[in-house]
Formats: C-alpha cells, structure tokens, sequence
C-alpha cells in the first residue's frame, strides 16, 4: 500500500464495484465538490433510485386508492414478501425465517417477549458493556417488567483493564460461570462503538450448547458483514435498515426467528392481525393463529411508504452480492488503517485504533482514539467536508462502505488529517 493519490486511484480503477458510486447521492461540499463520506454505519446515503419507487407507490395511491393493497404494481398487502429475498442472502437464514417488519428497538422488545423469560433460577442476561443505549434501555426495561433488579440480573462483558475490546474467550467464560442463571445473551454481533466483530459463530454454538437463548442485534452487522444466522443456530435477531442497507431515516427493520420455534403456537408474543394465518386474516377469527414462519411476529399491515426505498439498496446489493462487498470492505478498511498510521507516523501524534486488527473481527468500520483534543481535530476535518462520526469521551468512528466509497476518498482524509493535527494538535505529544 502506499499514501498516494497514483495508488488510490489505481486501486479504484481495479475495483470491480466502482461503479456502484453512481447509483447514488453524494451529499455537495460547498459548490463544486463532494463530502467524503464515512458515516455508512449511521445513515447510509440515498440510491437514485429509491426517489422513483416511493413516487411510485405514491403515484399507485392516488391511481388505485384502498385497491392499491392488491393492485399496485407491487401490491401492498403482501410488500414485505418484496424483501424477503435480499434478507435471506444477507443473513444467511432460509425464507420462512426472516421479515421486514417495524422499528429496531420495538422489534427487540417484541421477540424478547418470546424469548427472554425469565424464571426464579434463570434470570439473568448476559450483554456487552457498553452496548448501544437503546439495547441498553431495552434490556434493563425487560428485566425490570419481569420482576428482577436491572443492576443483579444485567451480566455486561467488559474488556479486560488496559484494553478496549473483548476477547472471545473471556466471553465463554462468564457464559459458562454463570450458566445456570442465564436466560438470555443477547449482544450486538459488530459493536457500534469499537467496530468489533464478535465471533457470532462460535459464542452462538456455545451459548446454545448449555441449552441458553441467543439473540443479536445485528444493527451494524447486516450488509456489513456474512452472516449464517440458520447455521450457526440463532434463535432470533433484529436489525435497521438505514445504516449499512441504506433504505433512509427511520427505515423498516427486520427480524430472523429460527425454523425450529415457527410451530410452536404456545410461544408467548404480543400479536397482531398481519402475524395471523394469511388464508383466514380477512375472515377476522376470534382467535389469532400465527403464521408458521417468522412473519407470525408482524403486528400490522406495512407502512409502504416508509419500505419503498429499501428495495432500491436491496436491487444494489443483491447485484454486487455480499462476498465481493465483504473482499472490497475489509481492503478499504485495511487502506484506511494504513493511511491513519502513516499520517500518525508523518506527524508524531499517535493515533490508537481500537478496532481489532484481524479481518475475521472486524467489518468496514474504524475506531480512532487520539491522544488529546480530539474533538478540535474532528471540527476541523468536518468543516473540511469530511463526515465522520465523534463520540464522546474521544472516539472518531468512521466507515468506508463498499457500495460508494472510494480508495481515493481514504487518501483525501489522510490529506485532511494531517492539515488538522498540524493545525490542532502539538508534535511528539
Ligand atoms: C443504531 C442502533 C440502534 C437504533 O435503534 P432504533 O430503534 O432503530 O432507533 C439500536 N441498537 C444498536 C446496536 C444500534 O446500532
């Protein structure tokens, strides 16, 4: 590798993806240029199609009106079945076993309805530290409608003093300690914070080898990274669409329940007409009979207008397909750890990257810990048209993502920064 505009521009012009960058919007920088882009792991950028399809939808509506449900050029009442596809190959799960559906932290709830419950021995749940808030809330929210005390039966995995992430084998280890406790793991399969990725496979056979429930959030995971959700024997899973799939703000979210809980009609959920039998739905029975795939835990009818643009991503990645995202994910990872510590080397400010250096644990995403006024360096790079991602105490996150972003685009922020840390910060602090 080198720091180089020769060499990232070669890199792109072998980059069998690189045109996938002009399906969509990139956001200006001022009048003639463009921002460079590393927030795919917040809100991924808008496909050019995705405009068309929700005008679609809204041209159907004022066309077909009520007869759009089963009219429409993509008929509404059955539009999650549109995505159904695109998820299977995504997380490696088989059809009946995944639904687009809901809201992220709402959708959590919804299965933990079903799979955490808790009894006077087994009560505890186990998840990292520092997990996204909102699983947070979720968790200790659960605990507390169950009975227990958030702070007893909350288990939270730290990494070990002096380092920043967790290793695998520490994580076996206080599943195993507190086996005949635990009711639930539940961790985010690439943690928000750090951008590791944990060994989904292996904490997955081992949770389920002592008979625990398994669950992730797969929020930073999915259309990050392979997934083998069937295989490795998950027993359910959540994630967003608006990060790495790039379906827009607020986008529907999707679940995966495991095959072997579809016919189990005795499973606690909270239900809704859309999860019941589709041949009797219109007859409106008295009572609810789930549907016999992870659909049974939909609740209402699908909010067309908030889906429409997902299915203009979902064409994309099913187009470039996973393993060539994941080939192109890991090197742009890879070019932007080089380029951040040639700057930190150029410069004498090192830089700490706290995201797992081996490709099997880590996805696009790169943490940076500068040694002091790391928020001045960010402002100054963010007025320079970078978009990264600052948080606090002193992280910057940044994910170059393979649908749109470019070598290039790594080599102009090393540019940037190292301008910013000659501007911000001392040398040889
Ligand atoms: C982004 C993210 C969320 C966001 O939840 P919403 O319900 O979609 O607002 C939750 N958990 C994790 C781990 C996330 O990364």
């Amino acid at each position: 590798m080198e720091f180089s505009l020769e060499y990232a521009q070669q890199e792109d012009n072998n980059d069998p993806l690189k045109d996938f960058r002009k399906e969509f919007f990139i956001p200006p920088h001022g009048k003639t240029t463009e921002v460079l882009y590393f927030t795919g792991n917040s809100l991924g950028l808008q496909p050019k199609k995705a405009r068309d399809i929700v005008l679609e939808e809204m041209d159907d509506w004022a066309k077909l009106g009520v007869e759009g449900h089963t009219q429409a050029r993509r008929p509404w009442m059955p539009y999650h079945e549109n995505f159904t596809t695109s998820l299977v190959k995504l997380t490696g799960a088989k059809e009946s076993e995944v639904v687009a559906m809901g809201t992220l932290t709402a959708n959590l709830h919804f299965l933990m309805v079903s799979f955490y419950r808790p009894t006077e021995k087994r009560r505890k749940i186990v998840c990292e530290a520092k997990a996204f808030p909102s699983d947070q809330y979720a968790l200790q929210s659960q605990i507390a409608f169950h009975g227990g005390d958030p702070k007893a039966d909350l288990i939270e995995l730290a990494p070990r003093p002096g380092e920043h992430t967790l290793r695998t084998e520490d994580i076996l280890e206080t599943i195993k300690a507190h086996k005949d406790e635990i009711a639930l793991v539940m961790m985010g399969g690439v943690n928000y914070y750090t951008g590791q990725w944990f060994d989904m496979e292996t904490i997955t056979k081992f949770t389920k080898q002592h008979k625990i429930t398994i669950g992730w959030d797969l929020a930073h995971a999915m259309g990050n990274v392979p997934l083998k959700l069937h295989d490795w024997g998950v027993d359910f899973a959540a994630w967003c669409s608006y990060k790495y799939l790039n379906g827009g703000p607020g986008c529907v979210s999707g679940v995966f329940v495991h095959e072997k809980y579809h016919k189990d009609k005795k499973l606690p959920r909270f239900a809704g007409w859309w999860g019941h039998d589709k041949g009797s739905r219109f007859e409106m029975p008295e009572t609810f009979n789930p549907i016999a795939s992870a659909e049974a835990w939909q609740h209402s009818n699908p909010p067309i207008l908030g889906m429409a643009s997902l299915l203009a991503s979902l064409e994309l990645f099913d187009r470039a397909g996973m393993d060539a995202l994941r080939k192109k994910g890991v090197q742009l990872n890879q070019y932007l750890r080089f380029v951040v510590n040639e700057i930190s080397q150029r410069t004498g400010v090192p830089i700490n990257i706290i995201t797992p250096d081996s490709e099997n644990d880590h996805g696009c995403q790169l943490s940076l810990v500068f040694p002091n006024n790391g928020k001045a360096l960010f402002d100054h790079i963010s007025e320079a048209g970078v978009i990264a991602d600052w948080r606090e105490p002193d992280v910057i996150r940044m994910a170059p993502v393979p649908l749109y972003n470019r070598f290039e685009d790594i080599y102009q922020f090393g540019r940037k920064l190292e301008t910013a840390i000659e501007k911000t910060m001392e040398r040889n602090v």
